[in-house]
C-alpha cells in the first residue's frame, strides 16, 4: 500500500450520475479526489489504456467510459455450506429436505473442510468484485459442542486471513431447536469468541416466539445486531416478522435487525402485505431478498400458477425499508447453482421481482452495494474522497450493458493495488499483503 498512487479518467459512476465521466484519484489506499469531468477526455500522456490482455499496467489509467462501482456487499451467504452438494444431496429440491439432510451430515465435516469452503467461496466472490460478506453459519448445538463451535473457529480464522481483501461478518444461526440453558450457554461462547451478531430461523422453530425472545436476549446481552431467516415459506399465514417487529421496537433495536427471505409476504393479498410492510417500516427493520434460492426452493407445492417465492421487493423499497439482494447458498443442498457474483444476483433479482426500467436497474445496483453496506454498518464505504479506495471496474459502459453482458472482465482495486487472479490450480492460499495473491475464479470439485 504505502505511497501507491492511482488516477483513473473517463470512468462512469452509475451510483452518482451515470451521464457524466469522472476522474478518480487514490493514494495510500484512499480516494483523495472524485471529480466529474467536463465531458470525455481524449487520451493524452500519461494516461494509458488497458493493455492487449486487458491488464492494467499504469498508475494513470484511461477507463474509456467503463462503469465503476464500490466493491459489492453480499449481506447473506452460507460460506460454511458452499460446494457441499456432492456430499449432501436434495432429491425433492425442497427447503425441508435441504435442512434435514444438512443437519444429519453436520457431524461428518471437519473444521479444515469448513475452512476450505469458506476461503474458496469468499475468494471466488472477491474475484467477481465483492469486498464485504455477511455469512450465516450453521450452529448445530444438538450435535454437540465440537460440531457447533468448529464452524465458528473456521469462520474466525478465515476472517483474519481474508482481511486484506474482504470484510467478513459472521452470524451463527441460533438453532431453532435450541431452548435448553446449555444450548444458550454454548451460543454465548460463540459470541464471546467474537462473532459479529446473532442469526437464526425462528419461523421453523417449534415455538417461534420463544425462539425470537431467546435470540433478542442473547443479542442484547452482548450488544450485537440480529439477522434472521424470516418466513421463508409460501404460506401467507406465516407472519413471524410481526413478532420480530414488535420485539425490535420494545427492545429499542430499530436499525439493528435484518429480516431475510420474507417469502410469505409474496403470497399474501396486497392489502394484508401492505399492513405487514407498514409495521416493518415502523420498527425500522432492514430486509434482504434472496431470489436465486427462493426461485429454486419455493412454489414446490403448487401444481398450477406456481409461485415464485421472491418477496415484494418494490413495495418494500417504496415503503422506505432498506432492502438488499444477496447470494444465499452456493452449490449446496439448498441451492445447486450460484458463484458468489452479485451482478448475476442483481440480474436474477430483476427477473424475480419484475425490475427492468432504468430506475429499477439503478436500484438493483444500490441493492448490491450501498444498501447492504449500510445494513452491515460498513464505515467509509463508497467512491468518495476520504473513503477506502475499494473499486470494481467492469467491462461495460452503461447499467443496461452491465445487465445484458454480465461482463466477466472486471478489474478490482483494493487496499492500494489491483488484485491479480491466478488460475484455480494455484489454490486458495492467501499470501501476505504485498505479494501477488491468488484466487479461484472457478471451483474444482
Ligand atoms: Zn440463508
Amino acid at each position: 500500500m504505502g505511497n501507491s498512487r492511482l488516477t483513473i479518467v473517463n470512468v462512469r459512476l452509475p451510483l452518482a450520475d451515470e451521464r457524466l465521466y469522472y476522474t478518480l484519484r487514490a493514494e495510500g489506499g484512499r480516494w483523495t479526489e472524485v471529480a466529474a469531468q467536463d465531458g470525455y477526455l481524449e487520451r493524452s500522456e500519461p494516461y494509458a489504456p488497458f493493455d492487449a490482455e486487458g491488464a492494467v499496467r499504469a498508475e494513470c489509467l484511461d477507463a474509456e467510459g467503463k462503469v465503476a462501482l464500490p466493491g459489492f456487499a453480499d449481506v447473506h451467504m452460507h460460506l460454511d455450506k458452499a460446494f457441499s452438494l456432492p456430499k449432501v444431496g436434495n432429491v425433492s429440491g425442497t427447503l425441508g429436505e435441504a435442512i434435514a439432510n444438512y443437519a444429519a451430515s453436520a457431524g461428518t465435516f471437519s473444521k479444515e473442510e469448513i475452512l476450505s469452503r469458506i476461503m474458496k467461496t469468499a475468494l471466488q466472490a472477491v474475484s467477481y468484485g465483492t469486498s464485504a460478506i455477511r455469512t450465516h453459519l450453521d450452529f448445530h448445538a444438538a450435535a454437540g459442542r465440537r460440531v457447533a463451535l468448529q464452524s465458528v473457529e473456521a469462520a474466525l480464522e478465515a476472517k483474519e486471513r481474508l482481511a486484506p481483501y474482504l470484510e467478513l461478518q459472521i452470524f451463527p444461526m441460533f438453532s431453532y431447536r435450541s431452548s435448553t440453558a446449555s444450548d444458550v450457554e454454548l451460543f454465548e461462547e460463540a459470541l464471546r469468541m467474537g462473532v459479529t451478531g446473532v442469526g437464526g430461523a425462528p419461523h421453523i422453530a417449534d415455538e417461534p416466539e420463544r425462539n425470537i425472545d431467546l435470540i433478542f436476549s442473547l443479542a442484547e446481552k452482548f450488544d450485537r445486531p440480529i439477522d434472521l431467516h424470516t418466513d421463508e415459506t409460501d404460506d401467507p399465514e406465516m407472519k413471524t416478522v410481526l413478532y420480530i417487529a414488535d420485539k425490535t421496537t420494545a427492545s429499542g433495536y430499530g436499525g439493528r435487525v435484518t429480516v431475510d427471505h420474507l417469502c410469505s409476504l409474496a403470497s399474501m393479498p396486497p392489502a394484508e402485505a401492505a399492513s405487514v410492510i407498514a409495521r416493518m417500516a415502523e420498527a425500522k427493520l432492514s430486509a434482504v431478498t434472496l431470489p436465486a434460492a427462493n426461485l429454486y426452493l419455493q412454489g414446490r407445492g403448487d401444481s398450477a400458477a406456481v409461485r415464485r417465492g421472491v418477496t415484494r421487493v418494490k413495495e418494500l423499497a417504496a415503503a422506505g425499508i432498506p432492502i438488499a439482494t444477496a447470494s444465499d447458498n452456493v452449490h449446496d443442498p439448498f441451492h445447486p447453482f450460484g458463484r458468489g457474483d452479485m451482478l448475476q444476483i442483481a440480474l436474477i433479482t430483476a427477473y424475480g421481482a419484475h425490475m427492468g426500467a432504468p430506475s429499477d436497474l439503478r436500484l438493483l445496483l444500490r441493492m448490491a452495494t450501498e444498501i447492504p453496506a449500510s445494513i452491515m454498518g460498513l464505515r467509509g464505504y463508497g467512491i468518495a474522497a476520504g473513503n477506502a479506495a475499494d473499486l470494481v471496474l467492469l467491462d461495460a459502459v452503461t447499467p443496461d450493458e452491465l445487465f445484458t453482458k454480465l461482463p466477466d472482465r472486471r478489474w478490482i482495486y483494493r487496499a492500494g493495488r489491483w488484485l491479480k487472479f491466478a488460475p484455480p490450480e494455484a489454490g486458495w492460499e492467501v499470501p501476505e499483503l504485498g505479494e501477488q495473491w491468488t484466487a479461484y475464479r472457478r471451483y474444482g470439485l
